[in-house]
């Protein structure tokens, strides 16, 4: 085991899209260095063994192949491990609706089909079953990111990771997407009872519909999603047309993609994208949910990341110094997601792992037939992002956020109340810049050169969100039933 990350993801030895992967040296016996950051590591105890059904996508189990390999690179000696206690019915509360609490409290699979009416209601049924103990495993993984938020929030730890967290899908009054309750709201909200701001980051390939919907109207919230976008893919949100409203406008942020994105290009974008929402937003803490079904060769996703490029995400996040919440979230492989999720707990740790994994480790044999960390990608899927759609993504998401121009705490600049309105704006503006030109066919000219360069963005924007649906505005799902948090 070495002791520092990567400078740079270019240098790493597993990005698939830039060269074949050699393996790294092995250093035995180094410390990690002083300034290395305090990681507290959340896992409930019991969250690996529920069972969602035989033939569902969703296994918990992949929470307990982590943590054994977690364990098996002997990462526990390096951080504090805590099994925390189950969330409260008050606890969670503090976002879902009392009936959905109830309803998801008294349901079991025996009196399930006496409770077909609540079905419709609460959006239970083949996504989200009803299984043997629903209750208790919602209130163990959304314990575990209270717990970590709360551990941040008393600045008794720098990063806390909840891989078992991250439901991102979850609303109010209802379930969704795999999600009964979703705990990211829940640790958001904790958070904001001691800081002013809190960006939250979405890496898992589906929209975080749920965490967006409930900041909606708070400018105290910047949402930001990374995902796959079109008509016939769950959950149909997301595209960039979705910037919040109220207070929360331009506080959502979407950033629509389209299947087989590789490794350089999805960096490259999530770079570019990340480095001025924080310098601009400037968040007290972070939340960073990492659902590994973005990986190439998943079996619900659809890109073509490694887990190398995935890793780099969240050190490149970590490098802010920002008080950190890692949560984990979709990721259908299981032993992707295992390999995925303990070598992002050693970049938080600031610990490059042997690529070779630990010969004592419970489950190995899931990690046949190579037992690496990082095997070779195998099954591309054909990249449908051109380089020039995602330099327009950039640039429209880089145009958006002049519009925050500062934390809301500092100072804001005055923003219009609507897209009209804040067009009108930029025209105005225009026209008083150049009001000054002695040459009055210049400043004509220069006059019609920046108007046309807005008319281009807006234009940008429709074709963008028009991809795969035909849908330019693309209202988030269930617009009449949202229910938001207001803060
Ligand atoms: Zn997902």
């Amino acid at each position: 085991m070495t002791i520092t990350d990567y400078p740079t993801f270019s240098e790493s030895p597993f990005f698939f899209d830039r060269k074949a992967p050699s393996l790294p040296e092995e250093e035995e016996g180094l410390m990690r260095p002083h300034n290395a950051p305090r990681v507290a590591y959340y896992h409930p105890k019991d969250v690996g063994n529920y069972h969602y059904g035989e033939r569902h996508p969703m296994r918990p189990h992949r929470m307990e192949l982590t943590n054994q390999l977690v364990l098996g690179y002997n990462l526990h000696e390096k951080m504090t491990m805590h099994s925390p206690r189950k969330a409260t019915e008050t606890e969670l509360l503090e976002f879902h609706d009392n009936d959905y609490v109830d309803f998801l409290k008294r349901v079991t699979p025996k009196n399930a089909q006496n409770l077909t009416k609540d079905w419709t209601k609460f959006n239970v049924g083949d996504d989200c079953p009803i299984f043997h103990d629903l209750f208790s495993f919602c209130q163990q993984y959304a314990g575990a990111s209270l717990a970590a938020a709360r551990k941040l929030s008393s600045n008794s730890t720098d990063i806390a990771i909840n891989w078992s967290g991250g439901l991102h899908h979850a609303k109010k009054g209802e379930a969704s997407g795999f999600c009964y309750v979703n705990d990211i709201v829940l640790a958001i909200l904790e958070l904001l009872r001691h800081q002013p701001r809190v960006l939250y980051i979405d890496i898992d390939i589906h929209h975080g519909d749920g965490v967006q919907e409930a900041f909606y109207l708070s400018n105290r919230v910047l949402t930001v999603s990374f995902h796959k976008y079109s008509a016939d893919f769950f959950p149909g949100t997301g595209n960039l047309s979705e910037i919040g409203s109220d207070l929360g406008k331009y506080f959502s942020l979407n950033v629509p993609l389209q299947d087989g994105i590789d490794d350089e290009s999805y960096i490259s974008l999530f770079k570019s994208i990340m480095e001025p929402t924080i310098t601009t937003f400037q968040p007290s803490s972070i939340v960073l949910q990492c659902g590994a079904d973005s990986l190439g060769c998943d079996r619900l996703g659809t890109f073509n990341l490694s887990i190398a490029a995935h890793g780099e995400c969240v050190r490149f996040i970590k490098s802010f110094n920002l008080p950190l919440l890692i949560l984990g979230g979709g990721g259908y492989r299981q032993s992707s997601v295992a390999r995925c999720w303990t070598y992002e707990t050693g970049i938080c740790l600031g610990l490059k792992l042997n690529n070779s994994l630990p010969e004592n480790c419970n489950y190995k044999e899931f990690f046949g037939p190579d037992y690496l960390l990082h095997p070779p990608l195998t099954g591309k899927i054909q990249n449908l992002n051109s380089k020039k759609n995602l330099e327009k993504i950039r640039i429209i998401i880089k145009e958006k956020l002049r519009y925050l121009n500062g934390a809301p705490s500092v100072q804001l600049q005055e923003i219009p109340n609507d897209l009209m309105g804040f067009l009108n704006v930029e025209e105005k503006s225009i026209n008083e810049k150049f009001d000054g030109d002695d040459d009055e066919n210049l400043k004509d000219q220069r006059i019609a050169n920046s108007k046309s360069k807005l008319n281009e963005n807006d234009l940008l924007e429709k074709e963008l969100n028009s991809f795969g649906n035909g849908d330019s505005l693309g209202q988030p799902l269930g617009g009449a039933r949202r229910k938001t948090v207001r803060i």
